[in-house]
């Protein structure tokens, strides 16, 4: 059996706690997945320079975020680690097959202990798996690397979709924290029009299966410099791409804007 790859728009760290539309859905989602032995998420909110793999037995919970109440502080997502999982994916991105992977020659990946889960991670598995019982492992992302090789690295990863692993990719297609339409967080599914249009362009480039479009996605002007101010959020959506099958179907969830200057819009491969 192999295990479906997601793009999960993550948003506000309040999803973790609220019950409303993105967080049902991710509910949902945990429900109709086959269950998984293991989850391999690469968050938006772990950048470093080179490649890191969490390689612990008991990853914390971090709580990477500041201005929040009180009680999301006191979240904790007690999954476990697996260390062999970390293994395995050191393993197979330091010889990467020439077959599935645009990579010139393996990838030096660093295992470990001091990350932990953060909430890109947590505050959406809390929600699919509340009961923390299926390990978890986090991928750092290494931010000096260009578009195209995050892509190829993410692909001599899909052989782990064979081994019952799942890949969540956590970030945003839309996110400017700089431009949040502050009086209009209620939820209505408001967005700015250079959001939209950005948003609809990769949703597109998804349909068509064309990598190119998205691995060049400044091209797309001013919408795609609102859009994406920073890399941190988009980037986790290569490691999907990377990891999705040219035959496998796409389909799309928790499509919406919230606050203007992000969209919740989720990707599902299988
Ligand atoms: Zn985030």
């Amino acid at each position: 059996m192999k295990l479906p790859v997601l793009f999960v728009g993550h948003g506000s760290p309040m999803n973790a706690l609220e019950d409303n539309e993105f967080s049902h859905q991710w509910e949902q989602i945990g429900k109709e997945l086959p269950r998984p032995d293991a989850i391999l998420c690469v968050s938006a909110h772990w950048l470093t320079r080179g490649t890191a793999i969490t390689a612990m037995e008991r990853p914390r919970t971090i709580h990477d975020f500041g201005g929040f109440p009180p009680e999301l502080y006191q979240v904790s997502y007690p999954a476990p680690g697996n260390p062999a999982l970390a293994e395995r994916v050191r393993e197979l991105l330091a010889s990467p097959s020439t077959d599935t992977s645009g990579l010139e020659a393996g990838v030096e990946v660093r295992l470990d202990h001091g990350w932990g889960l953060d909430h890109g991670t947590w505050s959406v598995l809390r929600r699919m798996y509340p009961k923390a019982d299926i390990p978890a492992i986090q991928l750092s992302i290494d931010v000096v690397k260009p578009a195209n090789w995050h892509l190829s690295l993410a692909s001599s990863l899909k052989k782990l979709r064979e081994e019952g692993v799942l890949i969540v990719a956590s970030g945003n297609i839309v996110h400017n924290l700089g431009m949040i339409a502050w009086d209009r967080m209620d939820g209505s599914g408001f967005g700015f029009d250079w959001a939209l249009e950005f948003d609809a362009d990769i949703a597109g480039s998804i349909q068509a299966g064309d990598d190119q479009s998205i691995i060049h996605w400044e091209k797309l002007g001013k919408a795609a410099r609102l859009a994406v101010p920073t890399m941190d959020h988009f980037l986790p959506l290569l490691y999907a791409l990377g990891t999705r099958e040219s035959t496998d179907k796409v389909r799309t969830f928790n499509a919406k804007p919230v606050a203007g200057s992000l969209t919740m819009t989720s990707y599902w491969w299988e």
